[in-house]
C-alpha cells in the first residue's frame, strides 16, 4: 500500500464486515472482543481435526488434547487444526460475501479478526511454511481471486513463519465436493493436489501449517496433508477460519 492509498483509505471511512458499524477498520474492536470471549469460553473441541467434543448435560466428555473417536478409529494424515470459530452467523456471511459476491474488504477484516485473536499465540509455535489452500487454474479464473491467498497475505506473522502461496497446486475437479459422497469425494479428491520437486525438496523434514477458509469434512485438508507427508513434511497442522460440524455422510 503507497502513501496515497494510506491517504485515501484514512479519508474514506470503512464497515465492520460483521456488524456493518461505520468506523476506520474493517472489524470492530467490540466484535474482536465478542469473538475472543467467545473463543475462551467454547466447547472442548478436537485437537486433531477441530470438531466439537460431545457433551452430556452437565459435564464435557474429554480433556484438553483430546482426540474425538473417528480421528482415533482413522487417524487422519495431518496433526493438528485450530479452527477459528464455527461456520455460523455474521463470519459465515462474512466468507460467503468474500467469495460468492467478490468483495475482498471481507478479505482484510477477516484476516484482522485472525490477527487480534492469534497473533500473540504465534511465537510459541516452532518454525513453519503456512500454505494456503490452492484453487484449481479454472476455479481461479471463475472467482478472479484465491480466497485463503487474500486472507493469508493480510496475516501478522511472525518471522520463523513464512508463507509459501505458489508451492501447493491443485487439478481441476468435476465432482461437486457438497454433493458427492464420502468415499466419491475422496477418489476425486486423490491426486487433486501436488508441487513440483523443487518444492517438495523444500518441504521435505519440515513443519507447515495450511490454511483453509472452511473445513467442512476435512477430506480437503487431509488430501493436502498426505501430499505432504508422501514428501517428508514431519508435521502438518490445519489453520481454519471456520468449522462446520461434522457431516453425517462422514460418521
Ligand atoms: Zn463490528
Ligand atoms: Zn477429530
Amino acid at each position: 500500500m503507497n502513501n496515497f492509498h494510506r491517504f485515501i483509505g484514512a479519508l474514506l471511512p470503512s464497515r465492520c464486515i460483521l456488524c456493518n458499524r461505520a468506523q476506520a477498520a474493517t472489524t470492530c474492536e467490540s466484535c474482536l472482543e465478542l469473538l475472543r470471549y467467545q473463543k475462551q469460553h467454547d466447547k472442548l473441541a478436537c485437537v486433531c481435526c477441530g470438531i466439537e467434543l460431545p457433551t452430556t448435560p452437565n459435564k464435557i466428555l474429554g480433556s484438553p488434547g483430546q482426540r474425538c473417536l473417528e480421528c482415533i478409529n482413522t487417524p487422519p494424515s495431518f496433526d493438528l487444526s485450530f479452527c477459528l470459530a464455527p461456520y455460523a452467523g455474521q463470519l459465515k456471511t462474512a466468507v460467503q460475501q468474500l467469495k460468492y459476491q467478490r468483495r475482498l474488504a471481507y478479505a482484510t477484516g477477516l484476516a484482522h479478526l485472525w490477527n487480534g485473536l492469534m497473533s500473540k499465540h504465534l511465537d510459541q509455535l516452532p518454525p513453519a511454511y503456512l500454505l494456503p489452500v490452492p484453487l484449481s487454474h479454472q476455479k481461479l479464473a471463475e472467482r478472479g481471486f484465491n480466497q485463503c491467498w487474500e486472507i493469508v497475505k493480510h496475516l501478522t506473522l511472525p518471522k520463523h513463519l513464512k508463507v509459501l502461496p505458489n508451492v501447493l497446486r491443485r487439478r481441476h475437479s468435476k465432482v461437486k465436493q457438497i454433493s458427492a459422497g464420502r468415499l466419491e469425494r475422496q477418489q476425486a479428491l486423490s491426486g487433486l493436489f501436488y508441487f513440483e520437486p523443487r518444492h517438495a525438496e523444500l518441504l521435505a523434514q519440515q513443519a507447515v501449517i495450511v490454511f483453509d477458509d472452511v473445513m467442512t469434512t476435512g477430506s480437503t485438508l487431509n488430501a493436502v496433508a498426505r501430499v505432504l507427508k508422501d514428501h517428508g513434511v514431519y508435521h502438518v497442522r490445519n489453520w481454519v477460519l471456520l468449522r462446520t460440524p461434522r457431516q453425517l455422510t462422514d460418521v
